[in-house]
Order: structure tokens, then C-alpha cells, then sequence
């Protein structure tokens, strides 16, 4: 028997199809049971008629639960009732899995929808956001490809810090300790005096103590690097890819976007250039609504927050009246999705960098590998990472970072 999903059915529309997913809702009487049948593509709805079937398959039909695999033939035809707009008359049916009462029902906690996490994954919204979630990558992927970039990787463990020690995560590593990766920034940056352009999609942990609904202890960062590139060049580039993710998702990502009641036009609007601030604008900023904050200080959450709702589109905030900063920007998500881009053109000057190593109270020694990128040929040269749950958020119109990933880890979530 050769399968055919429920969106090639469909697509067919007429004559029979032979379809098999899980039981998404099942309503019987005693002469009919309403089947809605879901697989990874869409839901339909099935009817099993007791009079026209025999006594076998009608007792099947009677079996199905909530959740239970099943094999299902019949004929498919237009029906404005059925939800999905098309119905399948069943001439037969078979159970392949049978489900137990099945424990995600309505209205349930989102504590209890993360316990249950590996069933929850098969509802309609992480369903729709996950498939987001590979369009996200699959673009991210794309514009590097077409640009003639190299896909590269760096190790997970690392000997030291990037991104600061409060935040990292040691582990055992035979006799020693080691760390895991924060960024792949000073791989890369050795990396490019050999492949110029290269960028990777990696996963990136950090211990973040604070429990917020933007930062994960396991993320995916998407990061590049780039030989020859000025501030101005990476920030063009930066501004390149976020444009080109969100028009990807807007052409694959049509129907998953309505169910998430994401505003499409919305986000037809994202186009570059980005409006661009300063640091001392964004605290003149803050200042007019009320908010004082100490020249130097970073912005946290709720500053960036109220900056970018400001804008429609994704903000860049650059540093250049701080010398120790000025070749530092982020990139803010509209709507309070936060930061989703941190980058700089990198300092190359060794003397300058074991001064800010000190500084985060790191060993200079440690780094004379990473110095030698600067001895032996250094070119001008920029990068940046994105965090792609972040983005996913914003784009999915997710409150919580959480369900932009199949099995979030964060301080106190480490289940399922
Ligand atoms: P934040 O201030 O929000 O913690 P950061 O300044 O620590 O961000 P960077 O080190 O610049 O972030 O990392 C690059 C990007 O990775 C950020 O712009 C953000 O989109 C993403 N990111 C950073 N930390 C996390 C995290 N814990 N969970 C998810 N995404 C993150
Ligand atoms: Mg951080």
C-alpha cells in the first residue's frame, strides 16, 4: 500500500487516498465516529459509517483514542464542515499504535505542558513553530551558501572563556577541567586568514543565572567572521540576514504563521536599511520616559525594551563614544524580543587585548595561541552572532524563549 500525506490528499481532493498519522481529536455515537486525523503536514477529518463497513473494521474505529496511530483508506472529498475543509469517507482502518489516556488535555499549565514537553511537541502550535524553527536555519544557511562563505565549526570544549566567567559552564574533562563553548569567536577569528568568509550554526551554553524569558542555558547561536570587514561592512551584512530570514519564513512559513496570529504584513515591512542609534541616544532615550542610567552602564531588558518599541523594525545600537566599545553594536528585535545580534569589528592589537583580558580577570597565557592570529599576517576583520531562538521568538510571536526549542535546558529546566 503506498502512503500519501494529508496535504497531498488533499491536493488530490477527489478518489482514495491511503493516509496514516496519530488521533488528533475522535468523537463516536453509536453509528458514527469522527476521526481527525493529523501526520507531520496538516489534519483531516475522517468518517467511519457503521452501516457501510464491516463489523471488524467498525470495532477498530471504536478502539481509536486520543493520540493512537492508525492507517486509515478511503475517499477523499470537499467538505466546507470538515475542519481542515476536506473529509475522508473510511473503507478501512487500522490501528498501529494504541494510546492510554493520553495526559495533555485542555487548559493546562505551561509548567505541566514543559513536563510533558516530548508529547506536547505534537500539538498544532510547537508543531508550527518548530517548523519555523528549520526555515530559521535553512535561511541562515542559504544567504551564507550563496555568498560564498564556508561552513565551519569550532570545539565545544573549550580551555578558556569568551564571553566572560560568570557564566560558564565547566565540566570534567579526564584529569582537568574544561569549559563548554560560549561563542566560537576566537576559533573563527584563526579560521579566516585561511577561508576569509566563514560562518557557523553551533550550539552555545551559558550558566545564566537570572531566569528570564529570553536567555536559555543551551542555545544556537548563528555566527560569522569575516576577513577584511569594517564595522560598517559587518553591520550591512547583519542587517542582510535578518532581512533574509524573515522574508524566507514569510514564503515558506505562510500557514504557520495565521495559526501563531503573526501579522504577515507586519513583517513584509522589515526591510533594510535599520534605523540606527547611539548609545548616548538610546540614554536620551530612556531619559525622556523617565529612566536614568549612568553613562557606561549596558542596558538591561526592560531598557531595551522600551527602545525597541519605538521601531518596526530591528534597531542597531552602536558604542563609537566609548573608546573601550566603539567598534561594538547590537541589534535589537522589534516588539520587545530583545537583543538577537552582537558583534564589533575586533581589536587587533595584543596589547590592548591582554588589557581587557586582565581586566575579566583572565590569564593573558592562556591566550598566546589566540595572540598569534595577530603576530603572523592580521587583517582588519568582524563578525557577529545571532541568537537564533531569539529571532524564532519574535518571528512565532512566542512570549517565552522556551518554545522556540524542542527541549529547552535552562537553570531549573532540565526535563524531559
Ligand atoms: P544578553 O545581553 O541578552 O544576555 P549577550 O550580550 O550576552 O546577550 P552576545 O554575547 O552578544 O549576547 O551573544 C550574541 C547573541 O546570542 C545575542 O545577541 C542573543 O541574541 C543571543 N544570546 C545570548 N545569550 C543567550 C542566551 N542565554 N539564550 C539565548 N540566546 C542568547
Ligand atoms: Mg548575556
Amino acid at each position: 500500500m503506498e502512503f500519501i500525506s494529508i496535504k497531498q490528499a488533499m491536493e488530490k481532493g477527489t478518489g482514495q487516498v491511503n493516509v496514516r498519522g496519530w488521533c488528533y481529536r475522535v468523537r463516536n455515537s453509536n453509528k458514527m465516529a469522527f476521526i481527525v486525523l493529523r501526520d507531520s503536514t496538516d489534519i483531516i477529518q475522517c468518517v467511519v459509517e457503521k452501516s457501510k463497513l464491516s463489523e471488524d473494521i467498525w470495532n477498530q474505529a471504536l478502539k481509536v483514542t486520543m493520540e493512537c496511530s492508525l492507517e486509515i483508506t478511503g475517499d477523499i472529498k470537499k467538505d466546507e464542515r470538515a475542519p481542515t475543509g476536506y473529509e475522508v469517507s473510511v473503507s478501512s482502518l487500522k490501528i498501529i499504535g494504541e494510546s492510554d489516556s493520553f495526559p495533555i488535555t485542555k487548559d493546562q499549565s505551561p509548567e505541566f505542558l514543559l513536563d510533558k514537553r516530548h508529547l506536547w511537541l505534537r500539538s498544532r502550535k510547537m508543531t508550527s513553530i518548530l517548523k519555523v524553527r528549520s526555515s530559521v536555519f535553512q535561511a541562515i544557511r542559504k544567504f551564507f551558501n550563496d555568498k560564498g562563505f564556508y561552513e565551519e565549526h569550532s570545539p565545544m570544549f573549550s580551555p578558556t572563556s569568551c564571553e566572560g566567567g560568570s557564566t560558564l559552564f565547566e565540566v570534567k574533562y579526564f584529569d582537568d577541567i574544561m569549559y563548554l563553548t560560549q561563542s566560537w569567536q576566537l576559533y573563527a577569528e584563526a579560521m579566516i586568514s585561511a577561508l576569509e568568509k566563514i560562518y557557523t550554526i553551533s550550539p552555545c551554553f551559558r550558566a545564566e543565572k537570572s531566569k528570564t524569558s529570553r536567555h536559555l542555558s543551551e542555545f544556537w547561536m548563528a555566527e560569522t567572521e569575516i576577513a577584511w570587514f569594517k564595522l560598517d561592512d559587518i553591520l550591512k551584512n547583519a542587517e542582510d540576514l535578518v532581512v533574509f530570514i524573515v522574508k524566507y519564513v514569510v514564503e515558506h512559513n505562510e500557514e504557520e504563521l495565521k495559526f501563531l496570529d503573526q501579522d504577515i504584513e507586519k513583517l513584509k515591512k522589515i526591510k533594510t536599511p535599520f534605523p540606527r542609534i547611539t548609545y548616548t541616544k538610546a540614554l536620551e532615550i530612556l531619559k525622556k520616559d523617565g529612566i536614568e542610567i549612568e553613562w557606561g552602564k549596558d542596558l538591561r531588558t526592560t531598557e531595551e525594551d522600551i527602545i525597541s518599541k519605538k521601531y518596526e523594525k530591528p534597531v542597531i545600537i552602536t558604542n563609537y563614544e566609548n573608546p573601550k566599545t566603539a567598534l561594538c553594536f547590537d541589534m535589537i528585535a522589534p516588539e520587545g524580543y530583545g537583543e538577537i545580534i552582537g558583534g564589533s569589528e575586533r581589536d587587533t592589537d595584543i596589547e590592548e587585548m591582554k588589557k581587557a583580558l586582565i581586566e575579566q580577570g583572565e590569564k593573558p597565557e592562556k591566550y598566546e595561541w589566540y595572540f598569534d592570529t595577530r603576530r603572523y599576517g592580521k587583517v582588519p576583520h568582524s563578525g557577529y552572532g545571532l541568537g537564533v531562538e531569539r529571532v524564532i521568538a519574535w518571528l512565532c510571536n512566542s512570549d517565552n524563549i522556551k518554545d522556540t526549542i524542542p527541549f529547552p535546558r535552562t537553570m531549573i529546566r532540565r526535563m524531559p
